[in-house]
């Protein structure tokens, strides 16, 4: 039977093969046996009853709580030319009558019911009597009073089962918590043998916590390289909901606000702009997200500190669900988490306790300056297996980005043991800076010898630094805001130790995505210009049919087309997500699309299997070695992995190369630049303004506020750009 699945698998869904535990867990149920599938979001749950459903004769029954997720399942299935329909309260007198005429007449395979639709008398009575062979309860945890939805209508759901003594019962949910794995085991009278527990690890989605200095400017920043792309963004409270809405509007993008707040016709209707693909954000509270089953949503952005760990995984979890890649950025303010505590404070007893306990948990993580998936993963009971993951802010800032700190650690933890260790970081920092403060005075700390000794740096440096010294356990804050020295401390300032970090983190993590290795090398190469005709052909078939784009094809889909360039119908067959029945339906617009931009461009078609080929050779010195390969089109931080060296070293051996008068390709240069690309714009004008002879001219152009660093790497894009024949 298993060998039907898989024929299913590529012919219906058009995918090459399956995702971790779908097979097993399909073949449990296929043998009618109950099953448990706890996989995260994304990983491919649904599988695993649609394909048996259609390998049996007989009904599946699908469970499910949200109108909006049945609507969606049914949606898309009925591309897919399965005949699948939904009963709940949103249907029409007439559009119930016709469904149940459909059930009856055994023409349906899968049927979508909510739970209290299902407990009324007159749908077991519909269903009495008709061959049932898999009951799924998909978002089980509702079962469970511990998890975030309870719901009571759940918990009779057993009594239901027992209708279907022949189905197989399977239950899904992708919530994480060991005590709610164990309640919908109990009440579903499940044991050990049939539960299959997935990995929680979201290997797509880029994780990044960058500090909050000027969120708005920041998340700017972050929308200006991601304009064709759908995101949310999370804020603590309505009202900010719609100032940071109006700011978004103001600079011209397609946004929509949603929170409670908000009357439910408006929040559906911006719920389901965002799904068709007519705007690209929506700013939201945590009310957003539950009856949400898009799978490209390319970012979340928590403009204010999430609630604690459970609830970020569950918001980040909205990312990247087709597998691409996603980014996940916090903007981490020491001021949100006053409000956190605030908020703790006016708890009690256990209450407090717990809250305690999570706000810990979270600011272990947004901490962290080990691989952020080290406290994520341990959160959930599941222990990280790697040092490094390549996909958080921390894996990926390299060491040249590192600064020694340890002159400026040692002025500062000295300044904190001449002031007796009593104050804050504010104080030490005054202090530092030489201003004679009322307090500082009436202590007589205007003549201490690390008075006035750090007037080089800024006030916010040295919040910062005080800061790093807190993660690196240099210090202890006292709860009384008191900074105090470890034993550590003494190391640096016998000069033992040395310090080093990254200072300001917020420019540096939010635009590294050159850094970020993307998923597939079709994610990376695939042609852009073709891959946005394609997604401009879905969204007029989608509207057409009046469903969401991605129920037409997923952007993998789209991505492969721009990729491999297929001409024919048995080159489209092979593409993800092309089965037989969205090749009858929609093959040969996309085809058109395809065959023309290749004419126009003329494109040959690539053969799906024939997909790596062997490094090329190069001959010459080392860096002409280097830019050769650069100048084919590898990149920069290929190149230094392949090398072993880091990215900075490529650049040196790439100016070299340059200089000595050869081309340099100018792509790819400037996302070796930590610069958000609206700053790199900026750059560039400055270079058109001032030339590139002078860098100080730009540095002081810029307001100081782009280092030497980059500044040299634009300096050889701008260079290389104007060179290009
Ligand atoms: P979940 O319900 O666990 O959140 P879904 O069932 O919605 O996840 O699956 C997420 C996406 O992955 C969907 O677009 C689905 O079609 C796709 N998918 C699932 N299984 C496979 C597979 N074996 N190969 C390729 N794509 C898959
Ligand atoms: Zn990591």
């Amino acid at each position: 039977m298993i060998q039907q699945a898989k024929d299913k698998l590529h012919n219906v869904f058009g995918y090459d093969s399956f995702r971790p535990l779908q097979e097993e867990a399909i073949s449990q149920v296929l043998d009618k046996k109950d099953a448990l599938v706890i996989m995260p979001t994304g990983g491919g749950k649904s599988l695993i009853y649609q394909i048996p459903a259609l390998v049996f004769d007989g009904l599946t029954i699908v469970v499910s709580p949200l109108i909006s997720l049945m609507k969606d399942q049914v949606e898309q299935l009925r591309q897919f030319d399965i005949p699948a329909l939904y009963l709940n309260s949103s249907l029409s007198e007439d559009e119930y009558r016709y469904n149940v005429k459909r059930l009856r007449n055994g023409e349906v395979k899968m049927l979508y019911v909510a739970p209290e639709t299902l407990l009324m008398p007159k749908t077991r009575k519909l269903l009495d009597g008709m061959k049932v062979d898999c009951f799924t309860i998909d978002e089980a945890h509702c079962i469970s009073e511990w998890g975030h939805d309870f719901r009571p209508e759940y918990r009779q759901l057993t009594e239901v089962r027992k209708d279907f003594p022949e189905a197989a019962c399977l239950a899904l949910t992708a919530t994480a918590t060991p005590r709610v794995r164990e309640d919908i085991k109990k009440v579903l009278d499940f044991d050990d043998s049939q539960t299959y527990l997935a990995s929680f690890d979201r290997k797509n989605l880029l994780l990044k916590v960058a500090d909050k200095d000027d969120p708005l400017e920041q998340v700017l920043d972050f929308l200006y390289t991601r304009k064709k792309q759908s995101g949310i963004i999370y804020c603590f409270s309505r009202k900010q909901v719609d100032e940071l809405y109006v700011e978004l509007k103001k600079e011209g993008y397609a946004a929509k606000p949603y929170h409670a707040g908000l009357s439910e016709g408006v929040r559906n209707r911006n719920q389901e702009l965002f799904i068709r693909d007519d705007i690209n954000i929506i700013v939201a509270t945590i009310a957003f997200g539950m009856g949400i089953n898009k799978p490209d949503v390319r970012y979340v952005v928590h403009y204010d500190m999430p609630k604690n760990i459970e609830s970020y995984y569950q918001q980040i979890g909205r990312a990247g669900r087709d597998g691409i890649r996603a980014d996940c950025l916090v903007l981490f303010s020491p001021s949100d988490t006053q409000k956190i505590r605030y908020f703790i404070n006016k708890k009690e007893g256990r209450e407090k306790e717990v809250a305690e306990q999570h706000l810990k948990s979270l600011l272990g993580f947004l901490e962290t300056d080990e691989c952020r998936r080290i406290p994520l993963m341990a959160y959930f009971g599941e222990e990280y297996q790697n040092d490094e993951c390549g996909m958080c802010d921390n894996c990926l800032t390299v060491d040249a980005e590192v600064e020694d700190l340890t002159e400026e650690a040692q002025k500062f933890l000295s300044c904190v043991a001449r002031t007796d260790q009593q104050h804050s970081e504010y104080y030490v920092t005054d202090v530092l800076q030489g201003s004679d403060t009322d307090e500082i005075i009436e202590n007589g700390h205007q003549n201490l010898s690390t008075f006035g000794i750090g007037e080089d740096w800024n006030r916010e440096q040295w919040i910062l630094l005080s800061r790093l010294l807190v993660n690196q356990n240099y210090l202890e804050k006292h709860e009384s805001g008191q900074l105090i020295l470890t034993d550590e401390a003494q190391l640096v300032l016998n000069s033992k130790e040395k310090v080093y970090g990254l200072l300001d983190r917020s420019s540096a993590v939010v635009d590294r995505e050159a850094a970020a290795r993307t998923t597939t090398e079709v994610e990376e190469k695939h042609d852009e210009e073709l891959f946005n005709l394609l997604r401009d052909k879905r969204k007029t078939i989608a509207d057409k049919n009046a469903v969401a784009p991605y129920a037409i094809f997923p952007d993998t889909t789209l991505m492969e087309m721009a990729y491999y360039f297929p001409k024919s119908n048995e080159s489209l067959m092979k593409i993800y997500g092309v089965g037989s029945a969205k090749l009858k339906h929609f093959g040969k617009a996309f085809l058109k699309v395809i065959t023309e931009y290749c004419d126009e461009h003329n494109i040959e078609e690539k053969q799906k299997s024939l997909q790596k080929k062997g490094e090329p050779k190069y001959s010459g010195e080392l860096h002409e070695q280097i830019a050769k390969a650069f100048n084919d089109g590898q990149s920069i931080e290929h190149l230094a992995e392949q090398k072993g060296v880091k990215p900075v070293t490529i650049l040196k051996y790439l100016k070299k190369y340059f200089d000595e008068g050869n081309d340099l390709r100018a792509e790819g240069i400037a996302e070796a630049a930590d610069l958000s690309r609206r700053k790199q714009d900026q750059v560039m004008k400055a270079f058109d303004q001032k030339g590139t002879r002078m860098l100080r001219a730009v540095y002081d152009a810029m307001d100081k506020s782009v280092g030497y660093n980059e500044l040299r790497v634009m300096q050889l894009y701008y260079q290389a750009k104007n060179t290009e024949k």
